[in-house]
């Protein structure tokens, strides 16, 4: 995939302050007004509300749909500010565009569908295609049909695309709404170092007590910007109303926040701490390979002495002791837990194997 053109045409706003905030959806033109004049002295300069809503239930307030363009045309007349929704037919597209939206996003429940996706992306490209378009993963963790959705924009000639990472749908209660799952966005990163990946802690979280962590967590990573969900009255929002922070709140949190890529290339610096890592990634390394060939004189005693080569008992004292070690010195127990049923299983695969040859 190349990036043709930068995220959004006014690119020096977007660096100033890379955060797109607005409400989830657009209820009132006295709501949507409102709380752009409050963001907009927050220093925002990007807003977003929803006019079209996928909702998981029928019957559930599914926006206000064309009504609302009108409102967004007039934040931007009285703030200057960038508007945006979401799209999700090529109708949408067409009373968005010809509206003069400047950006839209796909949600999550659509860049599921690649025919969907297809069918939009063609729409976009045929009457706007300098428009910024995001791609909010699918729900599912599936890395490939999100970068199959953001591939379809680029093959229908769309010129600035960016993801979004909000989440993924799982089952049973977890501290998320969408789990975040930080390797996904971290490994298309890695794919396309020059897409842009914004992050939107508002639906990862699913509670406005998370954007705060989640949000500085996705700029120390390295995203380059936030979409959040920002409501005026956010108890009486008529979605997603438990995520939602009013202006006041985002302003507070945003002068904590520290936006590290704004703030010059520090490469230089990173290089003595990453001489460091590969230095003790090597003791790491070396120090697993002794303990295998450990391993591997265990498996040759145990099987001249007629043992089973898994022993249940010992299994569980290695990974619960190893574990409290672990945490002890600051590690997360999930974390000393998983390694060290890898470094096991690795172990039995060790004892099972022929011996290595002699120059090993
Ligand atoms: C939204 O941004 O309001 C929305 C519906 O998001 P998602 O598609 O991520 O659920
Ligand atoms: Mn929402």
């Amino acid at each position: 995939m190349k990036i043709k053109l930068p995220l959004f045409e006014d690119e020096k706003a977007w660096c100033r302050l890379p955060v797109i905030a607005g409400p989830c959806s657009a209820e009132s033109r006295e709501q949507v007004v409102q709380t752009a004049v409050d963001l907009s002295q927050k220093g925002v300069g990007f807003y977003r509300a929803g006019l079209w809503k996928p909702r998981t239930h029928p019957g559930n307030f599914e926006g206000v749909g064309d009504r609302g363009l009108d409102w967004l045309l007039e934040v931007k007349e009285k703030t200057g500010m960038k508007v945006g929704t979401e799209v999700a037919t090529p109708s949408h597209v067409k009373s968005a565009l010809s509206a003069g939206i400047d950006f839209i996003w796909i949600g999550a429940r659509t860049s599921v569908n690649p025919f969907a996706v297809t069918e939009i992306a063609d729409a976009v490209a045929r009457i706007y295609p300098d428009i910024t378009v995001l791609i909010k993963n699918p729900v599912n963790p599936d890395i490939e049909l999100w970068i199959g959705a953001l591939q379809r924009f680029e093959k229908a000639g769309v010129r600035r695309i960016g993801a979004v990472h909000r989440g993924f749908s799982g089952y049973g209660t977890t501290d998320y709404r969408n789990n975040p799952l930080w390797t996904i966005p971290i490994e298309l990163r890695r794919r396309y170092p020059d897409l842009p990946i914004l992050c939107d802690p508002s639906h990862i979280g699913g509670k406005r007590e998370l954007i705060d962590s989640l949000s500085q967590r996705a700029l120390s990573i390295g995203f380059d910007g936030l979409i959040i969900e920002s409501h005026c009255n956010p108890d009486e929002a008529l979605s997603d109303s438990a995520q939602q922070i009013t202006p006041d709140v985002l302003g507070d949190l945003m002068n904590n926040w520290s936006f590290r890529q704004l703030e010059g290339n520090h490469e230089t610096g990173l290089e003595e701490f990453r001489r460091e890592i590969d230095e003790i990634d090597n003791e790491l390394i070396q120090l697993l390979a002794r303990r295998m060939a450990v391993s591997r004189q265990i498996g040759d005693y145990k099987q001249k002495n007629g043992l089973s080569v898994v022993q249940i008992g010992r299994h569980d004292q290695v990974v619960r002791t190893r574990t409290n070690l672990g945490m002890a010195k600051g590690m997360s127990g999930e974390f000393m837990e998983k390694l060290f049923r890898l470094i096991h299983e690795e172990s039995v695969d060790q004892q099972i194997k022929p011996p290595l040859p002699d120059n090993c």
